[in-house]
């Protein structure tokens, strides 16, 4: 070998090295300039000498002020102990973790890291851990003091989300019982703060004033009928248009987000000469986490960057550079009806309160602008004050049943910030009696204690503890794991939809509906040794695939904790796995009318097929189903669904559903569907 090649290749190798590592120095400078220019900064002293001071202090600033990254390294650096700090999102959990990480200069996962549902991301060095409020609600069963941590941060409490309102409550309670011993900081985006105040004994609230540019608000003359091509539209006529600076676009979900993003490069293409680069980046919760990198990357000289989120980007993520907001007005929210004993994911106009909060991201580094997307009437006339808190309408099965763990009985007295009614939570002591979680006198059973140790949906929790019982348990927790990761795992590219579907079509043969076209999916790509090419070639999305494996393995450690046997049918014997899940999901079954409609068995009311799901495609109806979930679009829809016989509601549920229920009233015919269901929607 040429040693002066070689030496002249290891100096380039060191020049490169150089260069790298003073940019990697110019970018931290920025980064502390950056923290000591935040609103928290100037409070430093004064607000660590608060929360030494008082043993419950609310903290009031605006999003973007540094309460999420700055105040637990504040605390660290005063020798604090250990931070644990709730969000009620998992990508803030996330994506706020790395950030503080990087911030300190730290690998996250170690001083700094972050636990969320199926994925810790933690060490024993770690002394800074952000969650979810979830996750936090889920240790008080192994540790119910907390003592583990010696400041517990609720972050976010103005979203008010049923799992940071428990938190909140269960936390009143430690901080009473461990006394000195513990801090608690409750922080919130929203002037509000005298609820929270309130609550934890008038605790004092400290308010950091943000700083903030004037954002010029613009209404829509008429409603818009399509407000993903709306909002399409202004993004462009903004990038044509306005005076450089970056765009955040409100959307309600995934499918909505793709669906823009998809429309956006469709119309942008060949115009890169004409006007600057559109760069898009979308973020939402199941967005893989090194894609969610991309919102925060500075947008290069003369490009513009649109950013497509949900929800999140109202005040869990501040995204830096955003002078223009579109917002159509909507966001997803569970809803339930206890009545009915229904719940289902219904896209709703937001709150005012949400509104001003999406206007306010315009503001953050110079003026902006709004553009809302419906009319300044609707906005004063249709609009609620303020989003309810989500306690007050979802179901409430599994909170109740970790109240009930944790040895809190008497649930109408538990110190609600605001209580559910009565009606939900008595519906919610009925479903868990159902579920065998509970006995008459209302006190958990041994099954019931098994369940909440499951990180699952109580229904979901069931059906693996009954897998038991059917030998099938391997298989049903790749199919929870599939559930699991919503709804995203087959795509149908537009000129593709014919051999996408048929490629779908193979893995739904077997019959046994969408739980077993999810079980032979995943099996088929195991057994192909997990690959790309095959996901490629079978119009599966092979990162969501990835994290259904990594739920599934997570699952599958879980089954040793409750002691679950593991066992296994194999794909061709549905009945095992499909009665599994009945015994779990009993309460969602609903049979066939004789209009073609399915009607549920309780409270009968009418619902429809997804026509994202495979039984929709079929040309015989089945005579009875059970669906997982009921999302509300243009109708009341069931997604992923199962068919089972009438019988076997009787078999695993006979408390519930009596024989007369379930018997086959007549040998008639089932009626054809006429016509064909239409395209996915
Ligand atoms: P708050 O909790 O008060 O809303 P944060 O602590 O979340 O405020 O944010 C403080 C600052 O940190 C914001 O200016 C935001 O832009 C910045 N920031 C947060 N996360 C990131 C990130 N991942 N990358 C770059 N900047 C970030
Ligand atoms: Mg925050």
């Amino acid at each position: 070998p040429d040693v002066s090649k070689l030496l002249a290749a290891s100096r380039r190798s060191e020049d490169g090295a150089r260069v790298h590592r003073e940019a990697e120095e110019r970018r931290r400078r920025n980064m502390i300039n950056d923290r000591r220019s935040l609103p928290m900064f100037k409070h430093r002293e004064a607000l660590v000498d608060a929360i030494k001071k008082h043993q419950v202090l609310v903290v009031q600033s605006e999003t973007g002020s540094g309460k999420t990254t700055q105040i637990p390294q504040y605390l660290v650096e005063e020798g604090f102990g250990r931070i644990v700090c709730t969000q009620p999102r998992r990508v803030a959990a996330m994506s706020v973790a790395a950030r503080v990480a990087d911030e300190m200069n730290v690998k996250l996962g170690s001083e700094v890291g972050y636990s969320i549902r199926f994925e810790d991301c933690t060490s024993d060095k770690t002394v800074i851990k952000y969650v979810t409020d979830g996750m936090l609600l889920r240790e008080f069963l192994s540790q119910p003091d907390l003592k583990d941590y010696d400041v517990i941060i609720i972050d976010e409490a103005h979203e008010r989300s049923m799992s940071t309102d428990i938190v909140m409550g269960l936390v009143k309670d430690i901080a009473r019982f461990r006394g000195d011993d513990v801090r608690v900081v409750i922080s919130s985006a929203t002037l509000n703060t005298k609820k929270f105040s309130n609550y934890f004994d008038d605790a004092p609230v400290y308010t950091v004033p943000g700083r903030r540019f004037d954002v010029d608000i613009l209404y829509t003359k008429a409603p818009e009928a399509d407000y993903v091509d709306a909002c399409c539209v202004t993004v462009l006529q903004i990038h044509a248009k306005e005076p450089k600076g970056d765009i955040l676009v409100f959307l309600t979900g995934q499918e909505e987000i793709e669906a823009a993003e998809e429309m956006l490069k469709e119309r942008t293409r060949g115009s890169g000469s004409k006007i600057g680069e559109l760069i898009i980046a979308p973020i939402y919760a199941t967005l893989p986490s090194e894609m969610q990198a991309k919102i925060f990357e500075p947008t290069p000289e003369g490009a513009r960057k649109v950013v497509l989120a949900t929800n999140i980007a109202e005040t869990s993520v501040t995204i830096p550079g955003i002078v223009y907001v579109i917002d159509p007005g909507f966001c997803k929210q569970n809803s339930y009806n206890p009545k009915t004993g229904m719940e289902s994911l219904l896209v709703v106009p937001v709150s005012r309160a949400g509104a001003k909060q999406r206007s306010g991201r315009a503001g953050r580094t110079q003026p902006g602008k709004c553009f809302r997307l419906y009319t300044k009437w609707s906005f004063l006339n249709e609009m609620d004050e303020d989003t309810v808190p989500e306690l007050l309408r979802t179901n409430l099965c599994q909170v109740v049943l970790l109240l009930l763990s944790l040895g809190i009985d008497n649930l109408i007295d538990f110190d609600f910030l605001d209580a559910p009614p009565a009606e939900a939570l008595l519906r919610s002591l009925e479903q868990l009696y159902a579920l065998g979680a509970l006995n008459e006198e209302g006190k958990l059973t041994k099954v019931g204690r098994r369940m909440a140790e499951l990180p699952l949906d109580p229904m979901m929790a069931k059906a693996l503890l009954a897998s038991e019982e059917y030998g099938c348990s391997e298989e049903v927790i790749i199919i929870c794991a599939m559930l699991s990761v919503n709804n995203a795992i087959f795509y149908r590219p537009k000129d593709k939809k014919v051999i996408a579907d048929a490629a779908r079509a193979v893995f739904s043969r077997g019959g046994g509906g969408d739980h077993m076209t999810l079980l032979n999916c995943f099996v088929q790509w195991r057994d192909y040794g997990y690959s790309h090419q095959w996901c490629r070639e079978n119009f599966v999305q092979g990162r969501t695939m990835k994290r259904a494996r990594d739920i599934r393995d997570q699952l599958d450690g879980l089954l040793d904790r409750v002691e679950i046997k593991r066992s296994s049918v194999g794909t061709g014997s549905k009945v095992p796995i499909l009665k599994s899940f009945t015994s779990g999901f009993f309460y969602n079954a609903c049979r066939l009318q004789k209009n073609g409609n399915y009607r549920t068995m309780k409270n009968p009311h009418t619902i429809q097929l997804h026509p994202s799901s495979c039984l929709a495609r079929s040309e015989i109806r089945p005579r009875w189903l059970i669906y997982h979930e009921l999302v509300f679009t243009s109708k009341e829809y069931m997604r992923q669904v199962f068919d089972i016989e009438g019988r076997w509601l009787f078999e695993v549920a006979p408390h519930f559903y009596g024989e007369e229920d379930v018997e086959d009233t007549s040998k008639r015919k089932m009626p054809k569907v006429v016509g064909k269901s239409g395209g996915r929607s």
